[in-house]
């Protein structure tokens, strides 16, 4: 399956190549025009039927959150930094994969002789043993500024509940490669974005969208749930609500975050477009984290944006958890859209 083979595949930020070439393969013999950019990020056009004279981008990022190789301990236990963020309570005795070669290593807190802390450690007070006795036997496994990502399974935990890492947004990546491969034309041009860099900053989907010149675009994503109960919440802190989005309740709208205002009657339309079509979808209750489209939405004259993601929890962790029901309802709605839209519901009122 193909998201189990994205979810998997290393990719963190800057180093996306693994999950490039597996959606190539993909892709190829379903689109023209495929193109990597000087960034990394992977193009691709379906062309449409010309019915409906739009140029639509559709944008999944490639990267996942991990971490980069900073220095080695005499030790040989090494040093790390995130590449995108992390609530560093998470990654204590976590399994992770080392470098070009994966080298198998766990991440240890500061080591005992320092003495025991309660406290949440930094990230660079934290460290990763793969074993070596020594720097010099470190050094000759790992190289410095390589990638580090989490050791994780996919794996089916009922017939519609999978865990695995990375669905933050190797599911939009999987989504999209699953709209390509449509065997009928859609109405409007498809543009494909696999974009690189967007936990380090949009940046990517930015340069992509500079090239592509769409009319519209759609950021497919996988953002957080955080639908089940925490024993520490605070009733009254309302900061981040919870839920912010449900498993099972369908696709996720974007009506605003911390990087883009969705157009309302582009969002309306969205809307309008599952009602039409019985697919059950949700608003986004957190208004904070940004997408592609808070770059994408920015580009020459401004492009107009939607966001449509899928529910997720346990995201920037080294698992998560989604809905198979809640992808085949994203994509039909993803495909609705294309076979929907419109010169007229891009334009304001
Ligand atoms: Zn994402």
């Amino acid at each position: 399956m193909l998201l189990q083979e994205l979810s998997t595949a290393s990719g963190v930020s800057g180093d996306e190549s693994a999950v490039r070439q597996i959606i190539h393969q993909a892709i190829s013999p379903h689109v023209t025009d495929l193109h990597v950019d000087s960034m990394g990020s992977l193009t691709a056009l379906k062309k449409g039927t010309g019915a409906v004279p739009l140029r639509v981008m559709l944008d999944a990022h490639m990267d996942e959150v991990g971490f980069v190789v900073t220095g080695f301990e005499n030790d040989g236990l090494i040093r790390f930094a995130a590449v995108g963020g992390f609530d560093e309570r998470i990654l204590l005795g976590k399994r992770v994969k080392v470098g070009k070669k994966a080298h198998a290593g766990v991440i240890l807190s500061t080591p005992i002789h320092f003495g025991r802390d309660a406290a949440v450690k930094p990230i660079k007070d934290l460290r990763i043993d793969i074993g070596a006795n020594s720097k010099a036997n470190a050094e000759s496994a790992v190289a410095l500024g390589e990638r580090i990502v989490f050791d994780s399974e996919y794996v089916a935990l009922s017939e519609t509940m999978v865990r695995g890492k990375a669905f933050d947004d190797r599911v939009g990546c999987s989504l999209l490669v699953d709209v390509l491969q449509s065997e009928a034309p859609y109405p409007v041009d498809v543009l494909a974005s696999f974009s690189v860099q967007e936990e380090v900053g949009l940046r990517g989907a930015k340069v992509a969208a500079n090239r592509l010149k769409p009319d519209v675009a759609i950021a497919l994503e996988g953002t957080t749930a955080h639908d089940v109960p925490l024993a520490d919440a605070d009733p009254d802190d309302l900061t981040v609500p919870t839920p912010v989005a449900r498993v099972d309740g369908g696709p996720v709208l974007t009506f605003m975050d911390a990087s883009f205002i969705a157009p309302p009657k582009l969002l309306a339309f969205a809307r309008r477009t599952a009602e039409q079509h019985g697919i059950p979808y949700q608003l986004k209750q957190a208004l904070g984290g940004g997408t592609d489209a808070g770059a994408i939405h920015m580009t020459r004259s401004g492009v107009p944006c939607l966001v449509v993601s899928m529910p997720c929890r346990y995201i920037h962790s080294p698992q998560a958890i989604l809905s198979l029901t809640d992808y085949q309802h994203t994509l039909a709605l993803v495909k609705h859209l294309l076979h929907s839209l419109t010169p007229d519901v891009i334009r304001h009122d």
